[in-house]
């Protein structure tokens, strides 16, 4: 048990049809929930950490309650940076102990993007530390998705090529049509499967990595709702996407807003239906176990990781 890179768990989901969760982190019971889902069901495990997650909890807390998951549960975990905006982020985090770091450098021109990530590959490197990298351009639920506007923004699969060659990172975020937060499309979920054959065809042995790809679990919606939430029209990708996606190179999957949603739900019920109580353990307590279900939820029967640790 230990702090671990992702290495070998991308190696060996490549060659199956199955994808790691990487699941964000902010606080105690996020991570508890998570790694107790993840033990139970024997899965490969990432948590990754945020810019606004490092300035909410601070960077000393997130790292020592990570130790201390491993310490309880006996598993091999990633700490991985999730979108690392600048060499200095990813530097930090490096020399911090993370095993693993994001360079988010798709705001970049390509060719900036390409020497960007290649500073940060070599100093990761350097220290035993995995990188990730993003090309293309995350949809936005205002984004009207034609044709024109998905080859302007979606990843270009010979790009992809020349970007991992360039810059010899370990894995990459692509762009197919998904988004951050709870409202990912407007109409019909559309993936672009067709491109994402296309570039794991030109680079089979570059773990894929999908952003945005919380489904959104409707329950959790309607509960939010329920409680006197205003949360209208949230929509995910829909599991069957995701399942299909980790058939096609996808290893790494991020959730994020399904985390906040089975948090939330569950905190907003617990409070109207027990207005005299006042003992935060109270209302932490359900919302680690809804976390803790929703994310086996999501090894078992999404990500389909059950057993491959
Ligand atoms: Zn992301």
């Amino acid at each position: 048990m230990a702090l671990v890179t992702s290495k070998e768990m991308f190696a060996k989901a490549l060659k199956s049809d199955y994808a790691v969760g990487a699941f964000n982190v902010n606080n105690m019971e996020i991570i508890q929930g998570i790694v107790d889902a993840a033990k139970e069901e024997q899965a490969p495990l990432i948590l990754q950490v945020s810019a606004g997650a490092r300035k909410y909890a601070k960077p000393a807390y997130l790292l020592k309650l990570v130790e201390a998951a491993i310490l309880d549960t006996g598993l091999d975990i990633v700490l991985h940076l999730d979108h690392g905006e600048d060499f200095d982020i990813c530097k930090k985090c490096v020399d911090d102990g993370f095993t693993s770091v994001m360079i988010d450098g798709s705001k970049h021109e390509f060719k900036e993007n390409i020497a960007l990530t290649k500073e940060v590959v070599e100093y990761a490197h350097a220290h035993g530390v995995v990188v990730e990298a993003e090309l293309g351009k995350l949809a936005g639920v205002e984004d009207n998705i034609n044709v024109d506007a998905r080859s302007a923004t979606f990843t270009d699969p010979q790009e992809a090529a020349e970007f991992v060659a360039k810059t010899g990172v370990d894995s990459l975020a692509i762009a197919i049509g998904t988004s951050h937060g709870a409202y990912k499309f407007k109409g019909e979920p559309y993936l672009d499967f067709e491109r994402l054959k296309e570039i794991h065809k030109l680079i089979p042995d570059t773990p894929l990595v999908l952003h945005g790809a919380s489904t959104v679990l409707p329950e959790f919606v309607a509960r939010c709702n329920e409680y006197g939430g205003n949360i209208p029209g949230a929509q995910g990708v829909p599991e069957e996407m995701i399942r299909t996606a980790t058939a096609h190179g996808i290893c790494k999957v991020n959730i994020d807003t399904d985390l906040r949603l089975a948090m939330t739900a569950e905190i907003r019920r617990f409070l109207i239906e027990k207005p005299a109580e006042f003992d935060p353990r109270k209302y932490l307590g359900p919302a680690r176990d809804a976390i803790k279900s929703m994310v086996q939820h999501k090894i078992k029967n999404v990500l389909n990781a059950s057993g491959q640790r």
